[in-house]
């Protein structure tokens, strides 16, 4: 039989928490062959009622669940942790100015990137959910000298999936029949779903683009706010659709992506597509899955001019980021 994988899982006794456990728990992330032990980690406050979750996830009986503890120490939280997700995030409160929300998450994830560096198995994976999830990344990442950069990431599958969503309802055809589209710069406002190079049921996504008003004024605008469209329809953060997004991230990391087809992802930049080195952008990425499975940029797109200027706006708006982190000491 196959050794468990560590799963470690930050703000365990959260929203998106409560929606992703039970689906790491039954094999959907790892595949159905791959036992998991889950160590949730959560801050004092948060311990009891990740206690509760861990009686329902016992409830379930899943034959894949080897174990599960619950710690309030990053140290303890991810020992030896193979696969770490990080969801816990301090939200953005009435008032706080953009530099206080950078700074209350530099404390959260600058010894998260620490522990992660002590403690976690050699050949951790990391994906940061938690916002603002780039910059919490770059943090993390920094924070960790012995891991290799590329072993940390930030979740921009859920926009990916969204705009798979939008393409194929405008479009009439399946969503598996979308391919291709990319999600780059940052999880924000800013970001920017490119479907010129996109596959729509065997037609280049540059035929839908060539409607400028739907692209510019409809598609991209709906992609990039559809968080807020769901709290207002559902009086609550998505959630479950946030969780799936995690669990697509790590399946295909760790398992690759299909033949023919691309993701995005939030990755260390290595200077691809002209975006600077050292900031966390998404890119679209290939895994060819396997132990030493990496996220690799599909190169040799070309980028045209109105792309070009919505994915340099987003990037300059990480630099941003990257600079007040720096300002702030916590890289
Ligand atoms: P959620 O579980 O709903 O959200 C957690 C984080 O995910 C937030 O930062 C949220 O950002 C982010 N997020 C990313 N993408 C999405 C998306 N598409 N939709 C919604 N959220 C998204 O938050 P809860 O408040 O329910 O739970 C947070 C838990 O984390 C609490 O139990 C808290 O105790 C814990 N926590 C743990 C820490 C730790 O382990 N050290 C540190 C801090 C908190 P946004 O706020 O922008 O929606």
């Amino acid at each position: 039989t196959t050794q468990p994988v560590n799963v470690t899982v930050t703000g365990a006794a959260g929203q998106i928490g409560y929606a992703l456990l039970f689906r790491i728990a039954s094999g959907q992330m790892l595949g159905p062959d791959t036992p998991v032990r889950l160590r949730l980690l959560e801050i004092p406050q948060g311990v009891k009622a990740a206690e509760g979750t861990a009686m329902e996830l016992d409830d379930c009986a899943f034959p894949l669940l080897a174990g599960i503890d619950i710690h309030d120490d990053p140290r303890a939280g991810f020992e030896g942790a193979n696969v770490a997700l990080l969801v816990g995030a301090r939200p953005r409160g009435p008032g706080m100015e953009r530099a206080d929300l950078l700074e209350a998450n530099g404390g959260i994830f600058k010894p998260q990137g620490e522990a992660i560096n002590a403690v976690a198995a050699d050949d951790v994976k990391v994906l940061v959910v938690g916002n603002p999830a780039n910059t919490n990344a770059l943090i993390a990442a920094s924070n960790a000298p012995d891991v290799p950069k590329d072993r940390f990431t930030a979740m921009t599958r859920l926009d990916h999936n969204r705009a798979l969503s939008q393409v194929a309802a405008r479009a009439g055809v399946p969503v598996a029949e979308v391919r291709r589209l990319t999600i780059w710069g940052n999880h924000s406002a800013s970001q920017y779903p490119d479907l010129f190079h996109a596959d729509v049921a065997g037609r280049p996504g540059s035929e839908l683009a060539q409607d400028r008003a739907w692209l510019l004024d409809d598609f991209v605008p709906t992609v990039a706010k559809r968080g807020a469209a769901i709290i207002d329809a559902r009086g609550a953060s998505s959630a479950a659709s946030a969780a799936n997004a995690a669990v697509d991230h790590v399946h295909d990391w760790v398992l690759g992506t299909p033949e023919g087809d691309w993701t995005s992802a939030g990755i260390w930049s290595d200077g691809s597509y002209g975006v600077p080195e050292g900031i966390m952008s998404s890119f679209p990425v290939t895994s060819a899955g396997g132990p030493g499975a990496t996220w690799d940029v599909v190169p040799d797109l070309e980028i045209g001019e109105l792309s070009r200027e919505r994915i340099d706006a987003s990037v300059a708006e990480l630099v941003e980021e990257r600079d007040a982190v720096r300002g702030l000491g916590l890289i």
